[in-house]
């Protein structure tokens, strides 16, 4: 196995990127995203867990007499929390961009960095927007394993460094139940991005691991136990601009995310701290990658 020199705490310690510039002015408007070269729509995403995935949220039951923390559902429908999703993906950006986790959000108050710019910050909403999902149980695996009491399960901490492996995993002594998603289930979710630029866009889409960098991403809790481990993969972008919608699929979607996705990774060749942290990604994801093929 590569030795990043990490512990055996089930993560890969990476480098916080510089913040090199705020590119964004806190004016940013609605109305200025409607201008010709930002991106409006909403594109779909299909997921597969490859591993156990948790999304517990502290809703707690009794199962064959121990306490279990059991998925949020509506009726027999299971959530997926849009925040969840958001904060996973926000985690990744920021180790892949000059943003300003390395110097704490407070720095990002009258310009932002590009991932407050997109992700949003204390007093200025996102241009990313990740919705709740809701899942026909019929349609996910579900089952209840044991894992350590306390969970790290927080995805976006400022000034960590370290971002979840999917090989390494902690051990604990599993004291506690949590109903957890079954691997190779598949469940969509939507991204709303408003105003983006090409560059942006980018970004969003080399951190969901989708671009020709492709990587697995972890979600949810218990990513330090070896949960969470999930492949992404877009399946349509609905286009909105100020006259018309176009739905934009296949190999044309490919086209697309190769084009915004070349603009980002072009802008940051010359950045040694962003280029190593995307290849460790990669790396540590090869594996569950190949469970693809
Ligand atoms: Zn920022």
């Amino acid at each position: 196995m590569t030795d990043y020199n990490d512990s055996p705490k089930g993560y890969l310690r990476l480098k916080i990127p510089k913040l090199s510039a705020h590119i964004s002015s806190q004016e940013f408007s609605h109305i200025d995203s409607f201008c010709s070269d930002r991106l409006n729509g909403i594109l779909r995403i299909g997921a597969v867990t490859k591993s156990y995935t948790c999304f517990t949220q502290g809703d707690l039951l009794m199962k064959e007499g121990k306490i279990t923390n059991v998925l949020s559902r509506e009726g027999t429908r299971v959530l997926i929390p849009g925040a969840s999703l958001k904060g996973a993906i926000r985690t990744y950006a920021e180790f892949l961009s000059n943003s300003c986790a390395g110097s704490g959000t407070a720095s990002c108050s009258d310009r932002l960095c590009i991932v407050c710019s997109m992700f949003g910050t204390l007093g200025k909403l996102g241009r990313v927007q990740f919705d709740d999902v809701l899942v026909n149980e019929r349609s996910l695996k579900t089952t209840v394993v044991s894992g350590p009491s306390q969970w790290k399960g927080k995805a976006t901490l400022p000034n960590t460094g370290k971002i979840y492996s999917h090989t390494l995993s902690e051990t604990g002594q599993k004291t506690s139940n949590y109903e957890v998603i079954e691997p190779g289930s598949s469940f969509q979710f939507e991204v709303t991005v408003k105003g983006l630029t090409k560059k942006e866009f980018g970004l969003l889409l080399v951190a969901m691991g989708v671009s020709r960098k492709r990587f697995a991403i972890k979600l949810g809790r218990g990513k330090n136990i070896g949960f969470g481990s999930v492949t992404l993969r877009p399946e349509n972008f609905l286009k909105i601009s100020a006259v018309s919608e176009t739905s934009i699929s296949g190999e044309q979607l490919t086209n697309f995310i190769n084009e915004c996705a070349n603009v980002y990774l072009q802008s940051i060749t010359g950045d040694n701290d962003i280029v190593t942290n995307l290849d460790k990604i990669i790396d540590d994801s090869k594996k569950v990658l190949q469970l693809e093929e």
